[in-house]
């Protein structure tokens, strides 16, 4: 069985659903620059790549990319495909309803992007606004120390900066798409914090661009396929595993039910 919705046939609807225990995963990424030498869709081709390697371990049905998110800060650099705040909210919610009136009970998240966890988080809580015959979910992976020490032993450039770009998520895109990594050309721009603003505790949106100017953050010379092998497959297995408890959990409908009947109307 496949697990695309887009490679699905109408007539396998009814074991995918069943197969899948009614779960559908939302693969979300962004369209944005990612520094001088990796793919604009490299985000996307990241929650791609997840979503259908863990599916091969652990079946649920992937819904077809999605790439429409919070953008904001990259309207600078070409290859941003950043829509209104309204349209990127009102697609989330009716791509979630149509999901779930098409027989998906549970909707897991994947994110991609590092400017979308604040919105799908929102998301998520207002979920609670009215009732919906269906829940959702957001992976959220955490890594333990044994991860951490490994990680440590292979990465080489500075942690603090390696947010965009950089090491970490070129090594990545190295193991997935080696054939979309120009890596030749990650050292052509500054990914290092220019440190324009100074504001203690206080947050604001145009941090960001203080910082990286470039839309680059860390160092994607330093990428190393060994690297992007250890982390990819680590986030992998943790996707695996997380499908495989959404899949068990009967209890978050459960209490959502109850939690709606109980609501003052
Ligand atoms: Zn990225």
């Amino acid at each position: 069985m496949h697990s695309r919705w887009d490679e699905l046939t109408a007539s396998d609807w009814d074991l995918a659903l069943k197969m899948s225990d009614s779960t559908c995963i939302l693969p979300i990424g962004i369209l944005e620059k990612h520094g001088p030498h990796l793919p604009i869709g490299c985000d996307l081709i990241h929650v791609r790549e997840w979503s259908a390697r863990a599916t091969k371990k652990e079946y649920a049905v992937v819904f077809p990319d999605y790439f429409y998110g919070q953008i904001n800060e990259a309207k600078h650099q070409y290859g941003t495909f950043a829509l209104s705040e309204k349209v990127v909210w009102e697609l989330l919610e009716e791509t979630c309803d149509e999901i779930g009136r098409n027989g998906f009970k549970k909707i897991l998240i994947v994110n991609g992007h590092g400017g979308n966890p604040e919105l799908l988080r929102y998301f998520i809580q207002t979920r609670l606004e009215k009732p919906r015959n269906y829940a959702v979910y957001f992976f959220d992976p955490q890594q333990d120390a044994d991860f951490q020490k490994q990680y440590k032993a292979l990465h080489k450039s500075d942690e603090a900066d390696d947010q965009h770009a950089g090491e970490r998520e070129s090594s990545s895109l190295l193991y997935f798409r080696p054939d979309l990594a120009e890596m030749d050309r990650a050292g052509i721009e500054s990914g290092v914090n220019q440190k324009r603003l100074s504001n203690p505790n206080v947050y604001t949106a145009i941090w960001w661009y203080a910082a990286y100017p470039n839309h680059y953050a860390g160092d994607g010379s330093k990428a190393s396929l060994a690297l992007g092998k250890f982390i990819s497959e680590h986030i992998i297995s943790q996707l695996a595993e997380a499908i495989k408890t959404v899949k068990a959990d009967k209890k978050t409908l459960e209490l959502q039910n109850e939690f709606f009947n109980r609501m003052k109307k």
